[in-house]
């Protein structure tokens, strides 16, 4: 077992497999709901159970939990697929649907009403949550409890048939109505539905309860450790006299429950994060603002970053906040070595190189990484006409401002250092349009003979072969660390309105090459990606991440 990644679950299957249970096998699942895209909370089960499942040998089955059909999608069921495809892992032949299953969960179903195990039930919705009860005072027996074995067969089959208007019945287990967990006050276990299915069309107007079909399905395939988020614990009772009570299940599974992954500055549940796409607050499920898989997928995150994050955040029993920093610094520590190191200028500001002759380019060495040699080296242009970033110049600069101002010196990576000679305004705004400047020829970078010293060195891009970029600059979705903090506003209120920046910008002919999904350094800028919006025209940039690493920062205080 890898040592890396231990934890209180790893030492539950330990124990059983030394203790010889479910034949020694470690068989997990990941059991998502098709209802929405997956997001990063998605990300640390799916690492969970397929790493579990690799480190032990086992297996790990993709399940799709749709026994909610109002609800469900293809559109989600595919996404998914391709979500935990890009993570990087494998399901093989164990994709399977709880949907699959419909037909032995109705026979469990006829089983326990033939062991005096369930009921149908007549009262209504409301009335169901009435006699229920509370944590604080016991529930009341349905006055449809003790109906015959036969009675229960007969009505159950007509629910099945269609007999019977939606919400007008439920199957219940019979199991204690004053149990101190509510959720063992006899269960509902089948419900009237009228809704098409996306896999089994309109076959069944009965659909089984989560809290019923779960353990089952686990059952049927033979799952050893159902690991699932602690607010299922209380279910856990439940689960088990699922599994108990219906007869001839071959395996045994064990539900084990982990803390939840909760973020700062976003959202996790699915259906608040439909919201945001339907209520227009994003462009869709993958926008790169959004926590889901597919939105940090096209932002440029990679599949080893996500994983390094979830490795690192652990499992844990107590519900904690995770700083988005640390998924941040996850991403910033995968590409330093792998990411080329190009140069963009996103706020240009015109330079005039006036001792540099017009038509004349020379090209510049620059190697790509200079952590990492082997990404090798490229040439740039340099020419007349240069792009320096806006506010790497200032008229009347502080004294530790160490970048260009009238009359200072500063290097231009890998080619030359220039002086900038006069600052050109617009006539009518005041607006700095352009500098002039010189450049020394003793300076050329690694052939500098003038031994001069200077404090500044800016990146910049030669205008004429230059490449128009629009680069897409990301915050935080929400201003507030916690948006759900109050429960008596709306989440959609602290959404930031400052979310998105675009600029045209321009980036050096390197970047000629660069494909859909590239990711690559923007010297002293930020590690970016590009976007499919990128068309022959415009290459499209989305910022992954700026270079200020705060998780660093703030685990250097600690
Ligand atoms: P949501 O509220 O976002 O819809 P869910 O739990 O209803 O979440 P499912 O599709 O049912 O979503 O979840 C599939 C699996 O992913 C479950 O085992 C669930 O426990 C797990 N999961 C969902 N959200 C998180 C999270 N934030 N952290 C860890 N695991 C999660
Ligand atoms: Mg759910």
């Amino acid at each position: 077992m890898s040592d890396k990644f231990t934890s209180f679950i790893h030492d539950i299957i330990d124990q059983d497999l030394k203790e010889g249970i479910n034949s020694k096998k470690v068989h997990t699942r990941f059991p998502p709901e098709p209802n929405g895209y997956l997001h990063i909370g998605h990300a640390k089960s799916i690492c969970l159970n397929f790493g579990v499942a690799l480190e032990y040998k086992g297996f790990c089955n993709l399940r799709f939990d749709d026994t909610n059909p109002s609800k469900e999608d293809v559109e989600y069921v595919e996404s998914i697929q391709e979500d935990v495809k890009w993570l990087g892992y494998r399901w093989d032949d164990r994709m399977y649907y709880a949907s699959d299953y419909f037909d032995k969960l109705y026979q469990y179903a006829v089983q326990l009403i033939e062991d005096d195990k369930a009921y149908v039930d007549d009262l209504s919705p409301e009335e169901i949550r009435e006699y229920r009860g509370t944590l604080t005072s016991p529930g009341k027996e349905s006055p449809y409890r003790n109906r015959s074995i036969e009675e229960n067969l007969d009505l159950f089959e007509r629910m099945k048939a269609g007999e019977f208007p939606d919400g007008s019945k439920v199957l219940r287990a019979k199991i204690d109505m004053v149990s101190g967990n509510l959720n063992m006050r006899d269960p509902v276990l089948y419900r009237i539905q009228r809704a098409n299915h996306h896999r089994t069309g309109n076959k069944w107007c009965i659909y089984p309860m989560y809290d019923y079909a779960h353990p089952l399905s686990d059952a049927i395939e033979g799952i050893t450790h159902s690991i699932c988020t602690c607010e299922f614990e209380d279910h856990r009772p439940l689960y088990d006299w699922i599994i108990e009570n219906v007869r001839n299940l071959n395996s045994r599974p064990r539900q084990i429950e982990f803390a939840r992954l909760n973020l700062s500055h976003t959202v996790m549940s699915k259906r608040k994060l439909r919201q945001l796409v339907e209520e227009g607050y994003v462009e869709g499920w993958d926008d790169p603002r959004m926590p889901t898989i597919s939105g940090l997928r096209r932002r440029g995150y990679t599949p080893e970053a996500i994983r390094d994050f979830c490795e690192r955040i652990g499992v844990a029993k107590a519900v904690s906040t995770v700083d988005i920093a640390l998924l941040e610094h996850c991403v910033r520590q995968d590409l330093i070595f792998k990411a080329p190191r190009y140069m963009a200028v996103l706020r240009p500001l015109k330079v005039v190189i006036d001792n540099f002759p017009e038509d004349q380019v020379e090209w510049m060495d620059a190697d790509n990484n200079q952590e990492n040699p082997e990404l090798g080296t490229r040439k740039m242009p340099f020419s007349r006409v240069i792009y320096i970033e806006q506010d790497d110049f200032m008229e009347d600069p502080p004294k530790k401002f160490f970048r260009l101002a009238p009359g200072r010196e500063v290097r231009l990576k890998h080619a030359y250092i220039i002086k900038c000679e006069r600052v050109v305004k617009d006539e009518n705004t005041g607006e700095i349009i352009e500098l002039r400047c010189t450049y020394d020829p003793q300076t050329r970078s690694g052939m500098d003979t003038s031994g001069k010293k200077v404090k500044g060195t800016l990146h910049w891009v030669s205008a004429e072969q230059a490449i128009n970029a629009e680069v897409r600059l990301y915050d935080h979705l929400f201003v507030k660390d916690n948006p759900e903090e109050s429960k008596d506003t709306d989440f959609k209120q602290n959404v930031n309105p400052q979310s998105l920046e675009i600029l045209k910008s321009f980036v050096e002919p390197a970047f000629a090459e660069a494909q859909p999904g590239g990711r690559y350094q923007f010297l002293r800028q930020g590690y970016f990606c590009v976007d499919p919006d990128s068309s022959e025209e415009q290459l499209v940039f989305n910022r992954i991440v700026s270079l200020k690493d705060s998780w660093a920062k703030m685990q250097k205080k600690k």
